[in-house]
């Protein structure tokens, strides 16, 4: 029988930069992680695809998922619904492969909940005014979005104590560099070899 993979559980306030963070790990080749791929029944952006950057669903489709326990959590993020596919996240960790979720804090601590043994790493802004700036340049939200996003990130940035790891975004490749090196270490934990 195979080890069970780990999971790996990437959140932070929105605008820290989770998803360039992720995706820069997922263009490396060396890389032994499976992305999760969530469900939203946010609109798509510009360039976004189907089943790769999310599964786009509607309301219905994701509420009939909610009823079936089809969902590892989820939470409603400035108007729209988020969740983890559960049937892939164990599916992937049963066959030995680690399991990368990018999610919202919410989210994170359902998750806690429900699988303790995952790795909770929180990626941190320099500075709130430097989360904000980040926020507007992405140019993608209104301003009424943006301040609802501020007023949540300020929020989420209090529950960094559930957390097992705290890695500042200051650059890209700085937070990648310690993600990885924080899978490698947890891989070499001795209750695990
Ligand atoms: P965006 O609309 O910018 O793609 O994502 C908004 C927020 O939702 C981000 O903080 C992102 O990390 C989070 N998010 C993406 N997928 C999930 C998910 O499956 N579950 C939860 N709880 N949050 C998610």
């Amino acid at each position: 029988m195979v080890d069970r993979g780990l999971l790996i559980v990437l959140s932070g306030p929105s605008g820290v930069g989770k998803g360039t963070v992720r995706k820069a790990i997922f263009e490396q080749e060396e890389n032994d992680l499976e992305y999760s791929i969530s469900m939203t029944t946010r609109k798509e952006r510009i360039g976004e695809i189907d089943g790769s950057d999310y599964f786009f669903r509607t309301k219905e489709q994701f509420e009939d998922l909610i009823k079936k326990d089809g969902l590892l959590e989820y939470a409603e993020y400035v108007g729209n619904y988020y969740g983890t596919p559960l049937e892939y996240v164990n599916r992937t960790l049963d066959s030995g492969k680690d399991v990368f979720l990018e999610i919202e804090v919410q989210g994170a601590l359902q998750v806690r909940e429900k699988m303790p043994e995952g790795i909770f790493i929180f990626l941190t802004p320099p500075g709130l005014k430097e989360l904000k700036s980040r926020i507007v340049s992405r140019g993608t939200d209104e301003s009424s979005v943006i301040e609802s996003r501020m007023e949540r990130a300020i929020e989420e940035i209090n529950l960094m104590q559930h957390y097992d790891y705290a890695v500042e975004n200051d650059k890209v490749e700085n937070a990648v560099a310690k993600i990885k090196d924080i899978v490698e270490c947890e891989h070499l934990k001795v209750s695990r070899v």
